[in-house]
């Protein structure tokens, strides 16, 4: 048997390999591309937050807090780095 999909506007069930529904001509995959768009939109700014978590110093941000921020991202790289290191010799320690 194929597959069906149910006309989300008329509730006709369809088969799924058509775009519109044979009884009312509304798109039948509309909900599923609206879905895949968003989480594709949704991936790419997440993408960019947790990807790599490095302090972001914003042009808007105070004079005040800049040097804070600096002095937090250059521990912050710095603590990447040799954490980094650490890993990397640990790795050749084993092998
Ligand atoms: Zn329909």
């Amino acid at each position: 048997m194929a597959n069906l999909i149910r006309c989300a506007s008329c509730g006709h069930w369809n088969d799924a390999s058509l775009t519109d529904c044979a009884e009312c001509n509304a798109h039948l995959h509309a909900e599923k591309t609206k879905r895949a768009e968003a989480r594709l939109q949704h991936g790419d700014s997440e993408g960019n937050t947790w990807e790599f978590p490095i302090i972001q110093v914003k042009p808007h941000y105070p004079w005040y807090v800049k040097p804070f921020l600096y002095t937090a991202r250059a521990i912050q790289i710095t603590g990447l780095a040799i954490g980094g290191a650490i890993a990397w010799s640990a790795w050749w320690a084993a092998a």
